[in-house]
């Protein structure tokens, strides 16, 4: 027709094609649950989007219709979600947005045979894996809210065409033209395994037609509903896949019924691998809120940001289920929720943290988020601090607060710690002379947020924390052992030609029992920043 447009692809979308079609061959099965994904989120997206703009509500029951056609050859798949508009259907379907092909190629070279599945999910190229079973893909979409719909068409080679349609309603149709090697994708009884196999946690009801029947292929029972004792480990991982847009295995699984002053279930997961975004990236908690099943919003900030490691489902029945904007904001049962849940991930971690060697893997990943626990939530400082971990200067591996204070010197009186860019370094620093020749522990950090915490954990179980590049510390009630053990020389004589020999670079020159071996070391004025903080300012340029 006239109004047929043809389009060039993004540049890197052709090499993906290629790579999805033949190195996910023996997986091919796959296009479904990617598909199937795309129009749960697009309903889910509807319902979040109707939430400030009431027009765009979904129309009675919505649901996923999946239709094999023989005689034509096509399976088409039929979505009420949000829809695309033309200038999203070249976006979205013509481009690649978030990561490059090479990335997922090297990823793909990498993986594990079982892994190679999922990371066409992970990387946000979902939607190509359709032609792995297809020659032709056609997708006619309506954005909800607009009157005008377009059908996108490519035979997955090099272009793709835009055209006007027609839509009676908001949503999308993506029809398949089945590939004559692929035909067992347009038989209903293998679709329905499919489902159950991939998409059997997808909440919306998804219905096959079959002999001109539409029977349901999906349970829909969200897995969080079900009793603990129905659901296998291997459900539990593949529904945290889904949540988490990831593919390791979780650390932690907690999966729970809260009764009394709120009513909520909840499934959630801490990760077994450290995400590449989780410092860097977004800093508020990705977890879902559902309302009686129903997916309601990501961004109800359901745990406080130091928690943002938790991925997962929140499900209660104290919202309604036309729960506005403006309700979320207002309403007290989201506070009694965000309690609630944050005190059993935080009850969690202390039991399992019994196990330093399993605690250590979470460590490791997530440490230096609850970390910023301490610094900016008071109510709960106490609690994670007593779940950090550190390297010291007295023991190998990680230790706890509680266990430095448990090996600490009857008359020791406070928590020493040293904080600098790596814990190699520090347990070669002088500033930890004057201790070690008293036996006295000091613990050694070396994440960035170290130099800021301490300062507002004023104490842990009674002894307060204090830097040791700080001035004003006195050692001279701890005896020094062994060698050490020596009369200290008498540097009264020496020290005013120091200080007028430094004036213009230093405040004091002052005698330090905190040495040993070294005849200096440089110290922070007491109560003011510590070292490891003034060399941050300075590289901040303060
Ligand atoms: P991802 O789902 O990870 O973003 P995909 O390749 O699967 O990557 O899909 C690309 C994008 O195309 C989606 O993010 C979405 O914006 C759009 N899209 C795909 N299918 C649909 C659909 N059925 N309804 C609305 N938008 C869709
Ligand atoms: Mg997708």
């Amino acid at each position: 027709s006239e109004a047929l447009e043809r389009h060039e692809f993004g540049a890197e979308v052709g090499r993906l094609l290629d790579l999805v079609v033949h190195a996910l061959y023996s997986e091919r099965e796959i296009f479904l649950r990617e598909l199937v994904a795309n129009a749960a989120d697009a309903v889910d997206r509807r319902r979040f989007e109707a939430l400030t703009d009431p027009a765009l509500m979904l129309p009675g029951e919505a649901k996923l219709r999946i239709i094999p056609d023989k005689a034509a050859r096509t399976l088409t798949l039929s979505d009420p979600g949000i829809g695309m508009s033309k200038a999203e259907l070249a976006q979205h379907l013509g481009t690649i947005a978030r990561s490059g092909t090479l990335a997922f190629a090297k990823s793909l070279a990498d993986a594990p045979a079982a892994e190679k599945p999922s990371l066409i999910g992970q990387f946000g190229v979902g939607f190509y894996s359709a032609f792995m079973v297809a020659d032709r893909v056609e997708v006619t979409s309506r954005r909800a809210g607009t009157e005008e719909a377009w059908t996108w068409a490519s035979e997955g080679r090099g272009e793709y065409t835009l055209a006007p349609a027609t839509r009676d309603e908001a949503g999308t149709d993506i029809v398949l033209h089945i590939k004559s090697d692929a035909e067992e994708f347009l038989e209903p009884i293998r679709l329905q395994t499919i489902i159950r196999k991939w998409a059997d946690h997808i909440t919306i009801p998804i219905t096959v037609v079959r002999d001109g029947q539409e029977e349901p292929a999906n349970e829909g029972t969200a897995l969080w509903r079900k009793p603990k004792s129905e659901i296998t480990e291997e459900q539990y991982a593949d529904f945290y896949r889904h949540v988490a847009h990831t593919f390791d295995k979780p650390w932690a699984t907690l999966h729970w019924r809260a009764e009394g002053a709120v009513d909520f279930s909840a499934l959630l997961f801490i990760p077994g691998m450290k995400p590449f975004q989780v410092v860097e990236g977004e800093r508020e908690s990705p977890l879902r809120l559902h309302v009686r099943r129903m997916f309601i919003t990501e961004d109800a900030k359901l745990l406080p940001p130091w928690l943002r490691f938790v991925h997962g489902v929140v499900d209660t029945e104290d919202l309604p289920l036309n729960v506005s904007r403006e309700m979320l904001q207002a309403t007290p049962v989201l506070g009694r929720i965000r309690k609630a849940v944050t005190n059993r991930v935080l009850s969690e971690l202390k039991s399992r943290a019994k196990d330093a060697e399993d605690y250590a893997k979470f460590w490791e990943n997530f440490g230096i988020v609850l970390k910023e626990g301490v610094w900016e939530d008071a109510e709960h400082r106490q609690d994670v601090a007593g779940l950090l971990r550190f390297r010291s200067s007295a023991v190998e591996g990680w230790t706890s607060l509680a266990e430095y204070v448990s090996r600490m010197k009857p008359e020791q009186e406070a928590i020493y710690i040293l904080a600098g860019d790596s814990t190699d370094a520090l347990a070669k620093s002088p500033q930890l002379e004057g201790f070690k020749a008293r036996g006295v522990e000091v613990l050694l950090l070396a994440d960035q947020i170290d130099a800021f915490w301490p300062e507002r954990l004023d104490s842990f179980d009674g002894k307060p924390l204090r830097s040791i590049t700080q001035g004003d510390i006195d050692l001279s009630k701890l005896p020094l052992e062994g060698e050490a053990a020596a009369e200290p020389a008498d540097l009264a004589p020496l020290l005013p030609l120091l200080k007028d020999a430094l004036k213009d670079e230093v405040a004091d020159v002052q005698a330090t029992d905190r040495l040993v071996g070294s005849a200096v070391v440089l110290a922070a004025e007491a109560g003011g920043p510590d070292l490891q903080m003034q060399r941050l300012l300075r590289r901040a340029g303060r």
